[in-house]
């Protein structure tokens, strides 16, 4: 799929067939699994004995070759490689940043490319999954909005994330191996490429593949969705995923967020804070994360944190200030050290726990809101860059 061919419903969501032919079982729910076993010719009375058989080979143990799934016989073995196949994205480069993060750039179907982040930390790390390549919105102070929507990811794509990166990190169990109880994998944000409520679908499949207790594991607390707002879809997130939430928020008035997060014309401020107020999950345990992402000037005023207090107010909330991670033409400059904190101390004496994100990852573009596959932009026809660029 070419960047000038248009955009249509059924591009969006692509099934989870691999264009090149077999069905990969990654992404696969598991009753969609049973189906595609039940098609290829397993007995309909063992088909759930063996979803559970292969899905803790590929989610538990990682295994990817048919071959070493030894509690099945040889010949179901040799008929699963030739019906299906273990595929998860490329990895076509993998950077470290002098602080330890690591930016993975992957390719996937099609030949598109995302970027992944893992952020470690003393004893457990996040990993940063995109749910699109290119984004649906066009967010003023993130890299990733300056490139066009090209597709949604798949649940195999968006869950083939996370092996990626348990490859990387070792994070396998090996049999009769003791038990690691540290994970170096231990979170999930969804703040990644694209805006994962405009990919739901594909998104709630591949966390529930992640939260599965015969698989990967991850218990839903440590799952974060990231919106900017697509108020229809909130409480779908609760109701469906169950994972916490996070609010790409960036803003106290609808004059300054329709220019920071345009989606603020369609869903203004008034009626997201209204959705996140009925928001099923919410409770002092399981609080909401307001993104704020502090730009010089534009939205860093002691009359902005005050703003912020008062409409969150009752939203049991906790308030991730983010200082601007700058990135080749941004239109604007990270505040001033001394201006975050004096807005994290109006917040903080209002009650509110405002912790100042680390910038992790900036010497290898792996900060928050400046991901963006360069390579996607290579696609675009000569006539799109003149166009864009006007040379
Ligand atoms: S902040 Fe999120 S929703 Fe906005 S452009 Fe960036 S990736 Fe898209």
């Amino acid at each position: 799929m070419t960047a000038t061919a248009p955009i249509t419903q059924d591009m969006l969501t692509i099934p989870r067939k691999a264009p090149e032919g077999l069905p990969n079982l990654v992404g696969m729910t598991r009753d969609a699994m049973r189906e595609a076993l039940i098609a290829a010719g397993t007995p309909e009375k063992q088909a759930k004995m063996r979803v559970g058989q292969i899905w803790q080979w590929i989610y538990h143990w990682g295994v990817r070759d048919f071959a070493q799934m030894t509690n099945l016989a040889k010949d179901y073995r040799a008929m699963l490689a030739e019906k299906f196949v273990i595929s998860v994205p490329e990895v076509v480069t993998r950077q470290v940043s002098e602080d330890g993060t690591r930016k993975y750039l992957v390719r996937i179907a099609g030949g598109h490319e995302v970027e992944i982040v893992y952020i470690p930390e003393e004893d457990r790390g996040t990993l940063c999954v995109s749910s699109q390549v290119g984004c649906t919105l066009t967010c003023s102070f993130c890299h990733t909005g300056t490139q066009k929507l090209v597709r949604n990811l798949t649940a195999g794509e968006i869950i083939g994330q996370v092996m990626v990166a348990r490859d990387d990190l070792d994070e396998w169990p090996i049999p009769g191996a003791p038990k690691n109880e540290t994970r170096l994998l231990s979170n999930i944000v969804l703040m990644g490429m694209g805006e994962p409520l405009y990919n739901f679908e594909n998104v709630r499949d591949a966390m529930k593949i992640a939260m599965d207790p015969h698989g990967i594991q991850l218990s839903r607390r440590r799952i974060t969705l990231s919106t900017s707002g697509v108020v229809p879809e909130i409480s779908r997130t609760a109701e469906e995923i169950g994972c916490q939430l996070a609010i790409s928020f960036h803003a106290t008035t609808d004059e300054v967020r329709d220019k920071l997060v345009p989606i603020n014309k369609r869903w203004n401020i008034a009626e997201l804070v209204e959705a996140l107020r009925s928001y099923p999950k919410v409770s002092n345990s399981e609080r909401i994360t307001f993104e704020y992402v502090m730009l010089d000037g534009v939205n860093d005023s002691d009359d902005d944190a005050r703003r912020l207090i008062k409409l969150i107010d009752g939203i049991p909330a906790k308030i991730n200030l983010i200082p601007f991670n700058e990135w080749p033409g941004a239109p604007y400059k990270r505040s001033s050290n001394n201006r975050i904190r004096r807005f994290a101390d109006i917040i903080y004496k209002a009650g509110y726990a405002s912790p100042i994100r680390t910038p992790r990852g900036e010497d290898i573009m792996a900060a928050c809101g400046q991901l963006k596959s360069e390579t996607e932009r290579g696609r675009k026809t000569k006539a799109q860059i003149a166009a864009e660029t006007g040379l």
